[in-house]
């Protein structure tokens, strides 16, 4: 917590002209933190305090992966329950935030190396609005969605993230919803209750993760399989890595870099998360 204080002095104001927003990699763990006030929801709440008001935030979710990139435009993008085996609580949540159908149509004109299209179906899953709700509690500020390619590799996400900086100097705010490492094969779920439980495999891959991030050594981390077995256990399939991808992309030269929510929980999960800027 102790290094987000030091941005706290654009608390709550419109980002200034030229102001060039941050990003955010989140690690978004168990769709409960959609409804907890947990350790890691009180922060994402304290992230968003940190920071100018956003014009609008574009989520990168690791629960929408289709075929080919899309960006939701619909003007009322639904709430979507995509889990199971949660308490009713969970299934009762709506977080009815607008869309910005014209913000899409200017993202799409952005990317020029790909067709990004226009989807009108999804809205926000809950790599989203379990996150976003409790940075912007109110739903005033439009929430779209960018999907993941599934069928391209991980270069492509990272190179895809290049084509659309130009949003954080528009005042839109980027998330990365994922986590880095996220191995639900090997969850130890009855030590998912403890605040802190990490296999040593987990807490080594994030402390390297983390390592190469902080050194901006952006290649290897997109080369992920060439890390090794443990990177490998960490990012079993690349659905929550790939987000993060994105934020590395809008990296530019020379930002601050922070790191929060930093905890390990069943063993195989890491709620590790990234600011850039
Ligand atoms: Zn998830």
């Amino acid at each position: 917590m102790s290094n987000l204080s030091a941005f706290n002095q654009f608390s709550r104001s419109l980002p200034a002209e030229g102001f060039t927003m941050p990003v955010l990699f989140i690690g978004h763990g168990s769709p409960m933190n959609g409804i907890e006030e947990n350790e890691f929801s009180k922060t994402w709440t304290a992230m968003a305090n940190s920071i100018p008001i956003p014009k609008a935030v574009l989520v990168v979710s690791a629960h929408w992966l289709t075929r080919g990139t899309h960006i939701t435009a619909m003007e009322h993008p639904r709430t979507i329950h995509d889990f199971g085996g949660f308490p009713d609580e969970l299934f009762k949540v709506q977080y009815p935030a607008p869309g910005d159908p014209q913000l899409a149509i200017d993202t799409v004109q952005m990317v020029k190396t790909v067709s990004v299209g226009l989807d009108h179906e999804w809205g926000l899953d809950h790599g989203t609005w379990t996150v976003v709700r409790h940075m912007f509690p109110d739903a005033n500020i439009p929430v779209l969605q960018l999907s993941i390619d599934y069928g391209k590799e991980a270069r492509y996400h990272y190179e895809l993230a290049r084509e659309i900086s130009a949003l954080r100097k528009k005042g839109v705010l980027i998330i990365g919803s994922g986590n880095m490492v996220h191995n639900l094969r090997m969850v130890a779920w009855d030590k998912l209750g403890e605040p802190e439980y990490g296999y040593d495999w987990a807490l080594h891959i994030n402390e390297e993760f983390k390592r190469l991030i902080s050194a901006g050594t952006h290649d290897l981390l997109v080369n992920y399989s060439a890390m090794g077995k443990e990177a490998l256990l960490a990012i079993p399939t690349p659905d929550h890595y790939y987000p993060l991808l994105y934020i590395l992309g809008l990296q530019q030269k020379s930002e601050p870099i922070a790191f929060f929510n930093d905890r390990a929980v069943g063993g195989s999960l890491t709620m590790t998360s990234v600011r850039i800027g």
